[in-house]
C-alpha cells in the first residue's frame, strides 16, 4: 500500500508492517459521557440530613465542589503491539475480521537499530500519559498492560474503547520509516461503511481529536509534523487500519516520530523526551474534551 504502516517486520516469519498489521488498529468513538459518580461526602452528607431538609447537625458545610477538568470523561489509552508479540508470530498473523477486510490479529510494530522496541515504547508512554490523565479527573482504561502473552487483536482494541463509552481513544505508535523521515503524525479514521465497520459517527470527532493532538504534541515535544506524509498537516487519514474502523467512539493513532531515522530514535529512546510526548498528547486529549 502507499505507504502501508511502516513497521518493522523482525520475525522470522512474514509479517506485516504495523499499518497492514493488527498493531495498528484503534477505536474511537461518539462521545458517550461517563456519568459523575457523587463523591463520598455527599452521600454521606445525605445519609445525615434531617428527613425535614433542614441542616443536617454536625454536618460538614459543602463548599463547591473541587472538579477536576476531565471529572466524569472516559479516555482509552490503546498501547500499540504487544512485547510478547514477537513470540507469538502464529497466533498474531491469524486474520480477524476489520469489516472491509481480514488483516493479522497484530504485528510485533518496529524497533530502532539498537534494539529499542515500539512495543516498549508504547507502553511507556503509554503508563505517563495515563498517570496524566488520571491527575486531570479522567478515568482511564488501557487496552493491555502487557499482562498477556500477545495482542489483543486489533478487532478487540476497537471492541475495548466501544465497550468503556469512551469519549475519546488514543493509539500510541511510533513508525518504522526511512532515514530521513522524521517528525510526528496522528492517523485519523476515513469514512468507512462496509461489513461490520462504520465509522460515519466518529470521521468529524475523531479529527478535532487528531487536530488538537498535533498542535499540543508539537507544542510539548518541540518536534514538527512528518516531513514525509500528511504534506506537513500531520495528519493522515486512512481506511485500512481494524481499530480504526471497527471504532464507534473518537479515535485516533499518534505516530510520535520514526524509530529508523537516527534522530528521531535518539528522542524516542529519551525518557524524558517520552515524558514530553505523553504531556503533549494529554493536552491533546484535554483540549478536546473541553472544547
Ligand atoms: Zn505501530
Amino acid at each position: 500500500m502507499p505507504y502501508a504502516h511502516r513497521e518493522l517486520l523482525a520475525l522470522p516469519l512474514a509479517l506485516t508492517a504495523c499499518a497492514a498489521l493488527a498493531g495498528c488498529g484503534g477505536a474511537a468513538g461518539s462521545a458517550t459521557q461517563t456519568p459523575s459518580q457523587p463523591s463520598p461526602r455527599t452521600e454521606a452528607a445525605r445519609a445525615t440530613a434531617p428527613a425535614g431538609g433542614g441542616p443536617a447537625t454536625g454536618a460538614i458545610p459543602a463548599g463547591p465542589p473541587r472538579k477536576l477538568p476531565l471529572a466524569g470523561r472516559t479516555v482509552v489509552i490503546d498501547p500499540g503491539h504487544n512485547p510478547g508479540n514477537f513470540r507469538h508470530a502464529s497466533e498474531i498473523n491469524k486474520k480477524v475480521d476489520i469489516g472491509t477486510t481480514r488483516k493479522e490479529c497484530d504485528t510485533t510494530g518496529t524497533s530502532t537499530n539498537a534494539g529499542y522496541t515500539e512495543a516498549a515504547f508504547t507502553l511507556d508512554v503509554s503508563h505517563r500519559l495515563r498517570d496524566l490523565l488520571k491527575a486531570r479527573g479522567a478515568e482511564v482504561v488501557l487496552v493491555h498492560d502487557a499482562e498477556r502473552p500477545f495482542g489483543p487483536c486489533i478487532d478487540e482494541r476497537a471492541r475495548i474503547g466501544n465497550g468503556a463509552g469512551a469519549d475519546a481513544v488514543v493509539s500510541v505508535h511510533a513508525d518504522g520509516s526511512a532515514v530521513g523521515n522524521r517528525g510526528f503524525h496522528v492517523i485519523l479514521p476515513a469514512r468507512v461503511q462496509e461489513g461490520g465497520a462504520d465509522t460515519t459517527r466518529i470521521v468529524a470527532p475523531s479529527r478535532s481529536l487528531g487536530e488538537k493532538l498535533v498542535t499540543q504534541f508539537g507544542r510539548a515535544t518541540g518536534t514538527h509534523p512528518a516531513n514525509y506524509i500528511g504534506s506537513g498537516t500531520g495528519l493522515d487519514v486512512r481506511k485500512d487500519l481494524g481499530g480504526l474502523n471497527l471504532s464507534t467512539v473518537p479515535k485516533v493513532f499518534v505516530e510520535c516520530g520514526n524509530m529508523r531515522d537516527p534522530k528521531d530514535a535518539a528522542l524516542l529512546t529519551e525518557a524524558a523526551w517520552r515524558q514530553k510526548a505523553a504531556q503533549g498528547i494529554a493536552d491533546g486529549i484535554g483540549a478536546y474534551l473541553k472544547g
